[in-house]
């Protein structure tokens, strides 16, 4: 596996501030990151573009880690989503396992960690986001994932754990309970809320989640507290290497506990500059912050999306690419909004579980196939019936006219929706 930090071989030195060249610099060397590096190349940006990540990879694909990464043989080959020959060619700078330190919008410099300062013309934030971890006593005996090191780290105890307890029944709790149940082992969630993948789905949705899993054999609780986590006395007696204790007097015994409780935003930067920030750094549709000059795109920003006439943060796969990708391009002068429809998917126990839109804020849900564990199709309307959201499992096709549906934003026929004879692309208007 190529694992070399710095085994890329292409990374320049930067030039300290002064340069000439227009600067295009980008924090963060994530999917959003690395997707708008070679947008603004394709834009027919000439100047200088330098990547700056933390981790010591090149831009990196997330959605392995907590499946095949965890569960194929052997363990698999790390998918970059560029070549690193790709940078060079597009002449990109990396500079990669360097932290910034410091954004001064005012001097249009950044200064990174090690004490090197660099001029920009523009600055764009993907700084992402890291996992939340376990605020309980002993929360540190949880591993977390959020980076290849974590999924590594996973996957190693992951070998020998006859007993894995997942802490949160999020997408990172229920992939990883998925993964950990194929590999053999038993696993119990546990969740604070009334049901699965909370935010992600409506009710429903998140019964046919519940379903999958029981069916499975997984053991999944639901508004559940998590009082602390103990190493166990002895690991013979106690059946395993920790015990989980909640609040009811429960206790789970675990050789492994996850702890999949969300995302938080690394917002450090941001805050020291002066951003204005809601719950992530606030943009409009073409990722413009309120500091000129300074642009935001991906899991860290609140961005304005013209569809719902609000800002959203999203977290998810194809958001951090097209986002990463508008705003690479709106730093170069392009002027069309962003207003992709949200989308994401989630591989666990054999279905592909896909959501676009928003269905949590649905007013109400149509469903027009459920047939636990296989097969499930909901729509979910807003108050006027029209097309909010669509959730469906193995069945992409309706996912796709479910977008066209929410993106014509125009109220449907709710008779022929509830009917599951007729298509949901006859519904798109033409
Ligand atoms: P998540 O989807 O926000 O789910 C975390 C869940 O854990 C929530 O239901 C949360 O409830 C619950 N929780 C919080 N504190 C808890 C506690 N102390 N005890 C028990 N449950 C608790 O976040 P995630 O699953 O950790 O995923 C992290 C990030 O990775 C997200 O950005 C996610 O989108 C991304 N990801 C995406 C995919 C995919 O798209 N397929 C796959 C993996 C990861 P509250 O809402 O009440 O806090």
């Amino acid at each position: 596996m190529d694992l070399h930090p710095w085994g890329v071989g292409f990374t320049l030195p930067p030039r300290e501030h002064g340069s000439m060249r227009p600067t295009h610099i980008i924090i963060g060397a994530g999917q959003a990151g690395g997707w708008a590096a070679v947008a603004m190349r394709q834009a027919g940006f000439a100047g200088r573009i330098l990547l700056i990540g933390e981790e010591p990879w090149r831009p990196y694909e997330r959605p392995p880690l907590s499946k095949a990464m965890l569960t194929a043989e052997p363990t698999p080959e790390v998918q970059y989503f560029h070549p690193a020959a790709k940078y060079t060619e597009q002449d990109i700078e990396l500079l990669l396992g360097v932290p910034v330190a410091e954004l001064d919008p005012v001097a249009h410099r950044v200064r990174l960690a090690d004490g090197r300062a660099l001029d920009y013309d523009r600055v764009l934030l993907t700084t992402g986001g890291r996992a939340r971890r376990l605020a309980i006593p002993g929360g540190e005996h949880a591993l977390t994932l959020r980076t290849l090191e974590d999924a590594l780290a996973i996957r190693a105890r992951l070998a020998a754990a006859r007993r894995v307890v997942c802490i949160g029944a999020g997408v990172i709790g229920l992939e990883i309970a998925a993964s950990a149940r194929t590999r053999g082992a038993e696993v119990t969630v546990l969740e604070t809320l009334a049901g699965a993948m909370g935010r992600a789905v409506s009710p429903e949705g998140a019964r046919f989640v519940e379903r999958l899993h029981r069916d499975a054999g997984v053991d999944v609780r639901f508004a559940v507290a998590v009082e602390r986590i103990e190493a166990a006395h002895r690991i013979e007696t106690d059946g395993g290497r920790f015990v989980v204790q909640c609040r009811d007097g429960e206790a789970f015994p675990a050789d492994l506990v996850i702890a999949g409780i969300g995302m938080q935003r690394n917002l450090a930067l941001a805050e020291q500059a002066g951003l204005a920030i809601e719950g992530g750094i606030v943009v409009d549709a073409l990722g413009r912050t309120s500091a000129s000059d300074v642009f935001a795109a991906g899991d860290v920003a609140a961005f304005f999306h013209p569809l719902f006439g609000r800002h959203l943060r999203l977290e998810s796969w194809r958001h951090a690419q097209n986002h990463g990708i508008a705003v690479g391009k709106a730093m170069c002068g392009d002027t069309a909004p962003y207003d992709d429809v949200p989308w994401f998917w989630t591989d666990q126990l054999g279905v592909n579980l896909q959501v676009a839109g928003l269905p949590a804020e649905a007013a109400r849900t149509i469903v027009r196939v459920n047939d636990p564990p296989k097969a499930f199709i909901a729509v979910h309307l807003a108050a006027d019936d029209s097309v909010i959201g669509v959730t469906a499992a193995n069945a992409p096709r309706e996912i796709r006219a479910g977008q066209a549906l929410i993106k014509s934003g125009k109220p449907v026929d709710v008779a022929r929706l509830a009917d599951a004879s007729v298509p949901l692309q006859q519904l798109i208007p033409r």
